[in-house]
């Protein structure tokens, strides 16, 4: 098939922050040196910021150190001089922690979306001369014929039915050439899950380990307690996931009288029958939370991944032709909760190295190499190593997990095990153990949503007619192994009803998708037990319409 190539010098897959700041700090240096550098940003989500989702309480360290004037070019910025709490909740008290753990501290941060931000952060990178392609997913990287230089990325063909045949509308996509790619595409990208077997660039790293948020904005009433409380910022930890499962809720105040609200968990969770949503819904109908929110409206919801793992379990962040940058190279802080400054902060640091490379004519891994060099004498560096065993140290029993994070305070995050080992997300299940799921109050369709409700709520749309872009390799063994061992969790983990099982002839159980229900979170490759879900990327411009969140 004939294909249309376009030459860049820098491909940026992905426009979350870390690549749209990536491609902003390339063109201050291109004009800075006088010199032109041809840039450009695609993304699988129909607008910029539609497939981006945080907190979000952002450090600005990184955005101002890009843009100096950034509250003077109209950062959307919802709340700031914050004030924080920290509860540990009972299942029917809330006890106020005396002290705010010194890394959770916000003072200076504001709290954003991050969906605005990107779509700001996008127009400013446009004005700037980057090519900026939203609706275009990358669906493949493009290698030089020995397979080891990364020459491009290839989008998806568009107006392909179910069956993979081509409809009237069909488009071929397209090959972008670059002298460097950078793989910006978030938690799990399916691009570079591809292109670093090949490359190698998790070998001999610790695994990738992860964290599912689920994530409401909601307009409060205007005689709601939290318009008018001291603080904006609340971090809770305890009810409803017990202390024994990793992860807690947050509450952050926005303008207009709205609030975001979400509750983390740890992939890392034991049992089969947890389902992060249910207790997502928990968390909400929680006395101090209801009583915060009482009145309420949910106006969008959303899911994403966070990359926990940090600083033991970033791959290796260059190869020939090509950088890794952002979530996708694991820079989130997981001991801040925070990643969009951590994310800004990588894309720059490679932005630099890029533009030293191509002016020496060199894009060779060995000259990209100073990427990572640069990151470790950063102050992302610092943050990083700091919170190195973090994540880790969650993951303990309370009792030990309390010494750890206490000794990795004292000694700039070493602790007393370092590295602590981190397991992968998949392998945590615990099979022939089924209970029944904690009761949830009713819900009402306005503040307490179902599943189907918040998808709606989500703005996520698919072209129906195309090919499925979950893949399961062995689907026999859905009916089989993973529903007599673990009772199909995917139909649990799972925050937008993509999987569900049906009674079949003979009262067989059997699997059912809605892949246009996806949330692009990629909770289902991560944790399903048998590793037999592989998340691909859908038609361009599908998936979710996140404009607040
Ligand atoms: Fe998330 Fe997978 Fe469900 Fe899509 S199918 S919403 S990626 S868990």
């Amino acid at each position: 098939m004939e294909r249309e190539r376009l030459e860049f010098d820098v491909v940026f897959v992905g426009a979350g922050p870390a690549g749209l700041a990536g491609a902003i700090r390339l063109k201050q240096l291109a004009a800075e040196r006088g010199r032109e550098i041809e840039v450009c940003v695609i993304d699988k989500a129909p607008a910029l910021g539609a497939h981006s989702l945080s907190g979000a309480v952002v450090d600005p360290r990184a955005l101002a150190e890009l843009l100096p004037d950034y509250r003077e070019r109209g950062c959307p910025i919802e709340e700031e001089g914050l004030r924080d709490a920290v509860f540990y909740l009972t299942a029917a008290k809330a006890l106020r922690l005396p002290w705010v753990p010194p890394f959770l501290h916000n003072e200076g941060a504001f709290v954003g979306s991050l969906s605005k931000l990107c779509a700001w952060l996008g127009a400013i990178a446009e004005e700037a001369g980057v090519n900026v392609f939203p609706g275009f997913a990358g669906v493949e990287a493009l290698f030089d014929d020995a397979g080891g230089r990364v020459l491009g990325v290839r989008t998806g063909d568009k107006g392909v039915d179910k069956q993979g045949r081509r409809k009237g509308n069909f488009e071929p996509g397209v090959d972008l050439l670059a002298k460097v790619t950078v793989f910006a595409e978030g938690p799990r990208g399916s691009l570079l899950r591809e292109a670093a077997k090949r490359l190698g660039l998790f070998d001999g790293r610790m695994p990738q380990v992860f964290e599912t948020a689920v994530k409401e904005v909601i307009e409060l009433p205007e005689a709601s307690p939290f318009l008018t409380a001291p603080e904006a910022v609340i971090h809770t930890f305890g009810f409803p996931l017990g202390l024994h499962t990793k992860g807690g809720g947050f509450l952050y105040r926005m303008a207009e009288r709205r609030v975001a609200l979400g509750l983390v968990v740890g992939l890392d969770y034991a049992d089969p029958m947890l389902e992060p949503y249910r207790e997502f819904l928990r968390f909400k109908r929680h006395p101090l939370v209801a009583g915060l929110i009482a009145g309420g409206r949910v106006l969008q919801q959303g899911a994403k991944t966070l990359p926990v793992g940090g600083w033991y379990s970033m791959p290796r962040l260059c190869a020939d032709g090509a950088l890794v940058i952002g979530d996708s190279a694991c820079t989130l802080n997981a001991r801040r909760l925070k990643g969009v400054h951590t994310a800004m902060k990588s894309g720059m640091l490679a932005a630099e190295t890029i533009a030293e490379a191509l002016a020496a004519g060199d894009t060779g891994a060995s000259a990209l190499e100073g990427y990572r060099r640069r990151l470790e004498e950063s102050w992302l560096g610092e943050e990083l190593r700091q919170a190195r065993n973090f994540s880790q140290a969650l993951s303990r029993p309370p009792a030990s997990r309390v010494v750890h994070l206490g000794a990795q305070m004292l000694s700039r995050g070493r602790g007393l095990v370092d590295p602590m080992p981190l397991h992968e997300d998949c392998s945590t299940l615990r099979p022939g153990v089924f209970r029944e799921p904690a009761p949830v109050a009713d819900l009402d369709g306005t503040l307490y949503l179902d599943k189907l409700t918040g998808v709606y709520l989500s703005g996520t749309r698919h072209e129906e007619d195309q090919p499925c872009h979950l893949h399961i390799p062995h689907p026999e063994l859905c009916t089989t192994r993973c529903w007599q061992e673990y009772r199909s969790p995917c139909t649990r983990f799972c925050p937008g009803q993509v999987y569900e099982i049906e009674t079949a002839e003979g009262g067989r159980p059997r699997l059912k998708l809605n892949p246009s229900n996806c949330l692009h979170c990629k909770t289902c490759e991560i944790k399903d037990p048998l590793r037999n879900i592989l998340w691909n990327c859908p038609e361009g411009g599908g998936g979710p319409n996140w404009t607040i969140l």
